[in-house]
């Protein structure tokens, strides 16, 4: 039984969704057989029965929300709280009441929901920050299952996470599971030392815990891509139109790429800033390079979102009125998403990879750069020390998005690389990414959370 807050139902024909998390748990389902749950994407202010559309050994079950639920577990709690205090941006953090409830609300709903589905042998994988408390209220009513939980995004350390309303709640509901996974060691040393200091759980050693008389695993299980799958795709995509059309429209000027969802959380404002830095300080660079940022709208219900849309499209329109020309732009904006085969193909006409957010879980666009390039002439990453991936990544151009003008002088050495050192960062990523794919990630934590013990401590 995997559980998210969006479920990618295939379309009639029952193709699969694309994206290499859909496409990976997908594969697990459709090895063992099982559900999908969820949120059904439709607001409904009856309530609506279960939703269940059945491909082959895989059924999708969908539930429809309220406006009133979206608001408060969706775009308020899960959005303006965790998502900020995880993203440690606590200036951004809403704190509501009523969302706070909402969002215990509506999982408790899920997990009536749920319960109608599930069988005693069931396993139950739940993702990410929507849906935190859900195995505390299966556990309420009686369920046994094995449950494990992935977060897909940062957990901040004790001092930014407990000003999350509920802290202690949330906290406590992510010890209900027999396996709590994070993308990095950072994250579960942070999530291990607020269980300490709140006194909520007991070391075992090894990753396990104990609280109230269950014993856990906690550990980091960093999420991969379908680096083959991802790699062939780059280069199928030379004849893609978008690809050819953007190839032609580069003459001979070096092509630096970001691609990035619309949030506070990926640094693309102080990144343009940084380009236009680099401009300033190294003027040869003039009329060399194009920056193409792609960053498709996200979350525009959410206030914050629509403030930062502002100021990044203001710091693209100020640099290119600075220092563009009547035949240069230097930053190419582009608010609309791009398909995985274009993407692909843009990542490997890139010189440079520009991946610096702020504070991300891992982010996938890195890994899918590295895995684009061409093995005899690849392009170089620049990615911040905040990023989940840099953990893994430590070949690449490692920066601090918040210092502008070292940022500026990694795009300058990225620009300037030679092929021989190049070459080298790439092989040395891409060994950790032939190495840790989606597949991978997929199976060690259905191994850890299918094999371990059962986590009923023995009475006395
Ligand atoms: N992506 C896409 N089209 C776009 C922009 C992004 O398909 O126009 C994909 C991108 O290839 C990546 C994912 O969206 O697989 C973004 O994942 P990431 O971990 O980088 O960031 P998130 O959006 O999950 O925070």
């Amino acid at each position: 039984m995997v559980v998210s807050n969006r479920v990618p139902v295939p379309s009639d024909s029952g193709s699969p969704a694309a994206g290499g998390l859909a496409v990976a748990l997908n594969a697990a389902l459709q090895q063992r057989g099982g559900f999908w749950f969820g949120w059904s994407g439709n607001v409904s202010e009856e309530e609506t029965p279960l939703q269940v559309h059945d491909f082959g050994r895989v059924s999708y079950a969908v539930t429809d929300l309220s406006q009133r639920d979206i608001d408060e577990y969706y775009a308020g709690f899960a959005n303006r709280a965790l998502w900020p205090v995880c993203h440690y941006r606590l200036d951004l953090t809403e704190i509501s009441a009523n969302d706070t409830a909402g969002y215990f609300r509506v999982n408790e709903f899920f997990a009536r929901r749920l319960a109608t589905l599930l069988k005693p042998d069931d396993v139950i994988w739940i993702h990410d920050y929507h849906f935190i408390p859900l195995a505390a209220y299966l556990r309420q009513m009686g369920f046994e299952n094995r449950m494990g939980f992935f977060l897909h995004i940062p957990w901040a350390p004790y001092d930014v996470s407990s000003a999350l309303p509920a802290y202690q709640t949330v906290l406590s509901g992510l010890t209900r599971y027999d396996v709590v996974g994070f993308q990095t060691r950072r994250d579960v040393e942070n999530f291990t030392r607020c269980l300490e200091q709140e006194k909520m759980a007991r070391d075992l050693g090894d990753g396990r815990w104990e609280a109230d008389g269950r014993v856990f695993k906690v550990d980091a299980f960093p999420i991969g891509i379908e680096t083959d799958l991802f790699r062939q795709e780059a280069r199928e995509a030379k004849s893609n139109s978008l690809v050819r059309r953007m190839r032609a429209s580069m003459e001979d000027k070096h092509l630096i790429i970001g691609v990035d969802r619309l949030d506070y959380s990926k640094g693309i404002r102080q990144r343009i800033e940084a380009f236009a830095c680099m401009l300033e300080r190294f003027p040869n660079m003039r009329n060399k390079v194009t920056f193409l940022q792609i960053t498709p709208k996200s979350r525009s219900e959410v206030p914050e979102y629509l403030k930062m849309q502002h100021e990044v499209a203001e710091q693209a329109g100020w640099t290119n009125g600075k220092f563009g020309d009547v035949d240069w732009t230097p930053v190419r904006y582009i608010n609309k998403a791009v398909s995985r085969t274009s993407l692909a193909g843009l990542y490997r006409s890139a010189r440079v990879g520009m991946v610096t957010p702020l504070r991300d879980g891992m982010n996938l666009v890195a890994k899918e750069y590295v895995a684009s390039q061409r093995g005899t002439d690849p392009g170089v990453l620049v990615l911040s020390r905040f990023a989940g991936a840099a953990e893994e990544l430590d070949s690449a151009l490692l920066v601090n998005p918040y210092d502008t003008e070292a940022t500026a002088n990694a795009i300058v050495r990225a620009l300037e690389m030679s092929l021989e050192e190049r070459k080298e960062r790439w092989k040395a990523m891409m060994a950790r990414l032939r190495s840790n794919t989606v597949d991978h990630w997929c199976a060690n934590f259905m191994a850890v959370l299918t094999q371990e013990q059962s986590c009923a401590l023995p009475k006395g």
